[in-house]
């Protein structure tokens, strides 16, 4: 087989397994209260409601990366409810007691190492859980399972919320999603907000005195509106779509913690300030805006699996390509894709330069974002540009929101 062939078989034949899990927690009550607690921390009240169904236990995902000290202070106030946390596992595993259903009321701090350790001294807090098992987990949840209740957020007045699951976080609002929440707490002192557009409601927090000109701004709305209808018609879905976490249109965080900590927080963007006003281009905005459709939220593959870095950021950077391609225009695209190909050159014969399948971490920029979709470029060459979309497009519509993406894949015979 020709090389295009095999890589369009490839996405043809990325096979499924689906684990079932009978048992569920659900019903959840959440309150995350902000007030006198310090940067990083949270203290958050957790109700919600266990079916065992038939059988003794369920483990949910629940901890952090400061293991024993993420977790402070838990009491959970039924002494009927008999449990185990691992915070090395992140991990808690909750036992029967003869019922088949289970109210647990928790209370606790919860203390965000990732977040100190990428925003801090920003004013910016971002509580953003991977959808992998290196994430933070601030409350007891069955990623990839579906779940619903109710959310609110209590914060002094200095801070501003933005949820992924409303406009008015203050307020309670219902949830009925299969992955975790994000949220932020922006200093409202150093953060101002402005809309941008009435009609989907963009809001856009930027760093007081380093705020971008108006034309940029104006450049953001035009191309985040276009791309937003590009990526909504290529898949045939909205943006809006509560059980992948969204339930409004983005509103962009434009903060200053690490620069280059970009990410697809569901209902909001958080992208660097500095980058944002002094890059040439803001397409990584368009590669965020890409990830409510290919991303960690809607494929859930495990980091170290492989094909882990290909199916959540290397289709999405090509998905991102074909975007460009047709609101900006083929000439900035051939441009963008020589300028990929130069980068995949300077690492050709080096230890890096190895199969974007095999790439089970984000660790490897150059053949994940630029080797990868170079290779995807030279197949829709030869396949036609719109039928190997569609052909992507389909992959997506059949595993979003299934758990445990695995792939025997043939790709891997290709020389890259
Ligand atoms: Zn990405």
């Amino acid at each position: 087989m020709k090389l295009s062939q095999y890589i369009y078989s490839f996405l043809l034949s990325m096979m499924l397994s689906i684990a079932s899990y009978a048992q569920s927690s659900t019903d959840y009550k959440l309150v995350f209260d902000k007030t006198d607690v310090g940067s990083g921390a949270i203290k958050v009240r957790c109700d919600f409601t266990i079916d065992f169904n038939g059988r003794d236990s369920l483990i949910l995902d629940f901890g952090g990366n400061l293991e024993e000290e993420s977790v402070a202070e838990l009491s959970i106030k039924s002494n009927k409810v008999r449990y185990d946390f691992c915070p090395d596992k992140k991990t808690i595993c909750f036992h029967k007691n003869k019922k088949d259903r289970m109210k647990v009321r928790m209370e606790y701090v919860f203390m965000n190492l990732t977040s100190v350790l990428m925003y801090g001294n920003s004013g910016a807090e971002i509580w953003e859980s991977f959808y992998t098992s290196s994430g933070e987990f601030y409350y007891p949840m069955d990623r990839g399972n579906i779940y619903s209740g109710r959310v609110r957020f209590i914060v002094p007045d200095s801070l501003e919320v933005v949820s992924s699951a409303s406009k008015n976080p203050e307020r309670w609002h219902k949830i009925k999603q299969m992955v975790p929440l994000n949220f932020a707490f922006l200093d409202k002192t150093l953060y101002e907000k402005v809309s941008i557009d009435s009609e989907r409601g963009f809001d856009v927090y930027q760093v007081i005195g380093k705020q971008a000109d108006t034309t940029r701004i104006s450049e953001l709305k035009d191309l985040t509106t276009k791309a937003m209808k590009w990526f909504e018609t290529k898949f045939g879905e909205s943006f809006v779509n509560p059980d992948l976490g969204t339930y409004t249109y983005p509103t962009f965080v434009f903060h200053e913690g690490n620069s280059s900590f970009n990410r697809y927080n569901m209902g909001f963007i958080s992208a660097s300030q500095e980058k944002f006003s002094s890059y040439p281009d803001i397409y990584p905005l368009i590669h965020e805006i890409g990830h409510r459709w290919f991303g960690e939220y809607t494929m859930f593959i495990e980091s170290g699996e492989k094909g882990y870095a290909f199916i959540i950021e290397t289709l999405n950077e090509f998905m991102t390509l074909m975007c460009i391609r047709d609101i900006i225009g083929v000439e900035e695209y051939e441009c963008i894709i020589r300028k990929y190909r130069e980068e995949w050159e300077k690492i050709k014969g080096t230890s890096l330069d190895i199969h974007p399948i095999e790439i089970t971490e984000i660790n490897n920029i150059p053949v994940t974002y630029r080797k990868g979709p170079v290779m995807l470029d030279e197949v829709a060459r030869k396949v036609g540009y719109e039928k190997f979309v569609s052909s992507i497009v389909d992959y997506y519509k059949t595993h979003k929101g299934q758990r445990e993406v695995e792939f025997h894949d043939i790709f891997l015979n290709i020389e890259g």
